[in-house]
């Protein structure tokens, strides 16, 4: 049994990392941004008016200052002339600011008539003159790597970037194994339950940006694993559910092994989750997780998402922990970590009274793993702690 620091070093040396792809920035929300993008343009490419209302000379900006209206400056149309003392060039948002005007007088604080304004008020002191660059200039980058957020593909269009490099989607396979589960929607028997962390899971890697494949359902049978590791043939990740113990039923290892899986480890010093394994089968990386629910999705959430995001090129990194204060007392751990499925209220932690691992009605209600250490002590109300957001 390893810790599960050991276990996700030795899962981060399974990892080889995905190649880059050009596509099409409108397909890129959430993909892993692989190479810096550089800006081929500045932004506003021109002083840029912020407001409607005429473009003046700032000395022009005086309460009761008459001005002729020399033309009309539009987004999309500029006004060709230079404003000079004494005149004025309506302007919209978004128009470059003619030459030799360095202020936008906005048109609520102006009284025009025929082709003349008046300055009525000078309360604004700002000149809603937009610079070049003030944006971005040409050249400045966006850095890489870092997940595309819609705040970040517009500026990528911004910049006038259609096409962006990003690292290929990861190619996973879920196998879902035992001879008690059905899929949601079918009519399980007396003896069945519905393969549930199987869902979880999926939804866990598609939200990380992975394709994933839900294999049929593989029954506790040599030929029905074999047949479940034939179809995942050609994933970049094989992911198992179940099967990894040591009852008479549990035949994962087994078959992997016939199958020439070169196992790095089996059994972590956790709960839930001791009877996981790692390894790599041909090509492929392979994570057998446990079968209870609440033990997949922790597993998933410890292991498997710090693994994808590698494969992603966003580093070698343990899902990130918080600290909280402990809102009552707790009682010392044993020898193996546990996440305990806790909630979060008014700043404060505490874990749930059920921890079975099969409970996943606890695990939906809860917010946070909080985490103690191997042979962590008791501890009491107020006492700082770690804990993995959920
Ligand atoms: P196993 O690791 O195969 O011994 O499974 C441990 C427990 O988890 C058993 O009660 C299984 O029925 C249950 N289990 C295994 N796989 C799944 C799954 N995909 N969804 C829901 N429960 C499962
Ligand atoms: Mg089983």
């Amino acid at each position: 049994m390893i810790s599960v620091d050991d276990a996700l070093a030795q899962l981060f040396a399974l990892v080889t990392p995905l190649v880059i792809e050009e596509i099409a920035l409108k397909d890129a929300t959430g993909r892993v941004l692989a190479k810096p993008v550089a800006a081929l343009r500045d932004q506003p490419p021109f002083p840029a008016s912020a407001m409607d209302g005429y473009a003046i000379c700032s000395a022009d900006y005086v309460a009761g200052q008459t001005l002729t209206i020399m033309g009309e400056a539009a987004a999309g149309s500029r006004y060709d002339g230079t404003v000079r003392a004494g005149q004025a060039v309506r302007i919209f948002t978004g128009a470059p600011v003619p030459r030799g005007a360095d202020w936008v007088a906005i048109q609520e604080n102006v009284d025009a008539s025929g082709d003349q304004i008046t300055i009525r008020e000078t309360t604004e002191t700002k000149s809603f003159v937009r610079a070049a660059g003030t944006d971005f200039k040409v050249g400045q980058t966006l850095d890489a790597p870092q997940i595309l957020t819609p705040n970040l593909i517009a500026l990528l269009a911004s910049m006038n970037i259609a096409h962006v490099p990003v690292t290929r989607r990861p190619d996973i396979a879920l196998i879902s194994t035992g001879t008690e589960l059905v899929m949601p929607g079918e009519t399980p028997s007396d003896d069945q339950i519905i393969a549930s962390n199987t869902f979880g899971l999926n939804a866990m890697l598609e939200q990380l940006g992975a394709i994933v494949r839900i294999l049929p359902i593989a029954h506790d049978t040599l030929p029905a694993l074999r047949t479940a590791f034939e179809m995942a043939k050609g994933a970049d990740l094989i992911i198992t559910i179940g099967g990894a113990s040591v009852g008479d039923h549990d035949l994962v290892g087994g078959v992997a092994a016939d199958l020439g899986m070169d196992q790095s480890f089996y059994k972590v010093a956790m709960r839930p989750g001791k009877p996981l394994m790692a390894g790599k089968l041909g090509d492929a990386m392979m994570i057998g997780l446990p079968g209870n629910p609440v033990s997949a999705m922790v597993c998933g959430t410890v292991f498997v998402m710090p693994v994808v995001r590698t494969m992603l090129g966003l580093g070698k990194h343990a899902t990130p922990h918080q600290t909280a204060s402990l809102k009552e007392d707790i009682p010392s751990n044993g020898p193996r970590a546990h996440y305990m499925r806790a909630a979060i209220t008014d700043g404060k932690i505490a874990p749930f009274e059920r921890q079975d691992s099969a409970l996943l009605s606890v695990l939906a209600q809860a917010n946070a793993l909080l985490l103690r250490p191997p042979n962590d002590p008791a501890r009491r109300a107020g006492d700082k702690v770690s804990f993995i957001p959920l």
